[in-house]
């Protein structure tokens, strides 16, 4: 295998100075040395599913079964190739620097000039314009302890309050939602949990695509007899597999939430004794939802009323019940509004804490649930401690090693750091895991936020859209060439391990910590030498908070299938089921939240007649930075499309494979058509896996939940354009959709479910 030239050239870097990775002979080499396995975990989204790496000497070369609780030897076709990355030809093997200023070319550079030249500028920076004008920004694909790490350094050998990370774009509003109704940030029962209900009501979730491995549990539910409700504005595959689907205006899912909870208060199918024994805030959300008739939810959301009190029935009459909801209502300026809709809805049922009831947020990222809570958000310290509570500063600062007044205070949320680069506030930002250009709304202020930043330093494997524009690019190493541990979408901690050696002179990105930490003099603060002393540390600083690691140790990970925090001592058995008794507020009841349909921060209107709404397929991950570069996934979904209903393509004159433009007062992009009748009529879609002129970001809204600053992807208004130059006017675009004029939406009369096969 060689390396990729072309790739390298395209974007400015010395090609020749990169590893040409492994050679034929090397690869040769490989094929005569024993295999062995290596069990560890998948290194793509929040199932963490387990698997054994094959590996010959210290090379990747396959991927194997591996049973284990939660997905017993399944893998979805991400996992079945993330191995592939670790060989692959356009990996980054050496430190680059810009060199000739912003206009040159990244070239080769040793670590120690790289390190020394960004230390160096770091402590200018801070000098000359204070500690906070340098930021760090980083990832939750990366294991605890990186996370962990992430949040130390910069508190304590930056001293800056900038640090966030790229959960802020996808677990924010829902984490903000669980903590302020339970007290306590995590899904409350374990995925194995699922066959146990009655009835699915899926919120905003394209579960098959996204976490296809969740669906065997799915499939065992409705093996059960189990019914199954879908609120989407695209009929997804579980959508098209449901008892009931609801095709939601992008937006308005929250309307018809409450319209469902006045439908079981009409029906009396509320749990009274429940509410009055478990719960805070019933009588006001009581009052807060009886407006919401299904017929005002179906002028808001375009869904028939019959469809609302369809659905409410099915979910209110199950015995057992659970929401499993996800970015569809989440991204979103009125993200934790639409989750405590969600949460009422399960409460009112008494839900909440049954075994295979109530409610539970799908993560995306790989470790999207331990990188929240590890300490590198930016209000929070390790344990789900919070940076402005004393008591927490006090026991944080005792583990570190600090004087309690050096620990700076909360800083600017992820989406609002870029503005602070953009205003030449921050003059420096670290990177690490997270792909800005292809993963934040509106890319134009990005690039320019990222183009003002002196040095933009990135530490990546690939060289991806954003470390293409860095000033320093520090290769760091994929998830098999390091070990430690993740916490997937359950709350169950699980161990990483190491299968291969690094390429070239790639470094794990807690060395690469640990290295500037020295050159900026905090040495003393990091002295790890392996994972698992920061993982010790870890424990300690999580002790006695809420998301408790302490009683995890790796030997228990390994013999027990996982452990779930909280854990607080190494004789406690982990917490799989939370809320059986007593939820996490001091008295131990659930918080009812009133919650209010406020309309999307931008509405279809004159000359912009579509809603556009973004999400995932199941071939790619996030910003596609790795899943673009494996083969077989590349293959399956090449590029991005625009998805199209029938009724809306016949009006614009737009055919399937037909190039067309896509507008939003923001952007435009061209893309291929896709007509399908699964979506609605006044609704777009396109993913968002890509990159550069094919990055959807470029046209989505950056308007942000007020509260969590989560931006609002699912939704903004659009237009779409044939490339012949036929502009199409506004109004007679315009789609109105409704039972009437869309009846291939609705194949069963008002009242009745779907025929199940
Ligand atoms: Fe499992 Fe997710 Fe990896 Fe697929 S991408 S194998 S569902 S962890």
């Amino acid at each position: 295998m060689s390396v990729n030239r072309d790739f390298f050239l395209r974007r400015g870097v010395n090609y020749d100075l990169q590893s040409a990775g492994p050679t034929a002979d090397e690869w040769a080499e490989a094929d005569r040395l024993p295999e062995r396995l290596v069990a560890t975990h998948c290194s793509f989204c929040g199932v963490q599913c387990a698997m054994y790496l094959k590996v010959a000497g210290d090379r990747v070369i396959g991927v194997e079964p591996r049973d284990f609780p939660h997905n017993r030897g399944a893998l979805c076709p991400k996992g079945v190739v993330a191995y592939q990355q670790a060989n692959h030809p356009e990996r980054l093997t050496h430190p680059l620097i810009r060199r000739g200023g912003k206009g040159g070319r990244l070239e080769r550079a040793s670590w120690d000039e790289a390190l020394d030249h960004v230390a160096g500028r770091w402590r200018a920076i801070q000098a000359a314009h204070g500690r906070d004008a340098v930021a760090v920004y980083s990832g939750s694909s990366m294991t605890n302890e990186k996370c962990y790490l992430v949040g130390k350094f910069a508190r304590v050998a930056l001293g800056t309050r900038h640090v966030d990370y790229n959960g802020r774009l996808c677990m924010s509003s829902a984490a903000a939602a669980y903590a302020k109704a339970f007290g306590i940030d995590r899904a409350p029962l374990p995925m194995t949990d699922v066959p146990r209900a009655d009835c699915l009501l899926v919120v905003g979730s394209n579960v098959a695509e996204c976490f296809p491995i969740v669906m065997q549990w799915v499939w065992q539910a409705r093996d059960r007899g189990a019914r199954l409700v879908v609120l989407d504005p695209r009929e997804t595959p579980i959508a098209r597999t449901a008892d009931l689907w609801l095709p939601v205006r992008p937006g308005t899912d929250l309307a018809v939430l409450n319209a469902m909870l006045r439908q079981l208060v009409h029906d009396g199918l509320v749990d009274e004794a429940y509410l009055a024994a478990r719960t805070v805030g019933w009588e006001a959300v009581l009052a807060a939802v009886e407006p919401y008739t299904p017929e005002r939810a179906e002028r808001i959301a375009g869904v028939p009323a019959a469809r609302i009190v369809a659905a409410a029935r099915l979910y209110g009459r199950a015995a057992t019940s659970l929401i499993l909801h996800a970015r569809g209502i989440e991204h979103s300026t009125h993200g934790v509004d639409n989750c405590l809709a969600c949460i009422n809805l399960a409460l009112a049922r008494g839900q909440v804490g049954r075994p295979g009831g109530g409610t539970a947020m799908l993560t995306g990222q790989g470790n999207g649930q331990g990188g929240r809570e590890v300490g590198q958000k930016a209000n929070q310290l390790p344990g789900y401690r919070h940076i402005d509570v004393p008591a927490d500063r006090e026991y944080v600062a005792r583990v570190w090693g600090i004087p309690v007044d050096e620990l700076p205070g909360a800083g600017a949320a992820a989406t609002e750091m870029v503005h602070l680069m953009a205003e030449g506030r921050i003059k420096s930002c670290l990177v690490l895991c997270s792909n800005l250009m292809v993963s934040l709304p509106d890319n134009a202020v990005v690039a320019r936020a990222l183009a003002n930043l002196d040095p933009l330093v990135v530490v990546d494997f690939f060289l991806s859209e954003t470390a293409e524009r860095a000033d320093v690019v520090l290769p760091g190493t994929v998830w098999c060439e390091d070990e430690g541990t993740t916490t997937n979408l359950e709350g169950r901690v699980v161990k990483i391990n190491r299968a291969a050696r690094a390429p070239g002179e790639a470094r794990t990105d807690w060395e690469i910590l640990c290295d500037l930490a020295g050159r900026l003099g905090k040495e003393r603060w990091f002295p790890f030498r392996s994972a698992r002393e920061i993982w010790d540390e870890l424990r300690v600083a999580s002790r006695g908070g809420t998301a408790d690691y302490f009683g995890i140790t790796w030997e228990r990970i390994d013999a027990e299938g996982g452990v779930f925090w909280p854990c607080p001592s190494e004789d406690h058995p982990g917490t799989p089921r939370l809320f059986t008794d007593r939820f996490g507020h001091p008295d131990g009841r659930a918080r009812m939240v009133p919650v209010e349909y406020r309309p999307p921060a931008e509405e279809p209107g004159e000359g912009f007649p579509f809603r556009l709404t973004t999400g995932r397929v199941v071939y790619h991950y996030l910003s596609g930075t790795q899943t673009r570069r494996l083969g077989f996934l590349a293959a399956q979904a090449p590029e991005p499309w625009v998805e199209i209903h029938p009724a809306a393509a016949e009006r614009l004159g737009v055919v399937t494979d037909e190039r067309v433009r896509v507008r939003t007062p923001r952007a435009a992009m061209e893309l291929r058509a896709l007509v399908v009748p699964t979506i609605r009529p006044d609704t777009l879609f396109i993913p968002f896996h890509y990159g550069h002129e094919q990055a959807v970001n470029r046209l989505t809204n950056p308007a942000a939940d007020p509260g969590v600053k989560i931006p609002e992807y699912k939704v903004c208004a659009a237009a779409v354009e044939k490339l012949d130059g036929a502009a199409v006017p506004g109004r007679e675009a315009r789609v109105n959709f409704s039972a009437e004029s869309a009846p291939a939406m609705f194949p069963y009369a008002a009242g009745e479910t779907k025929a199940r096969s």
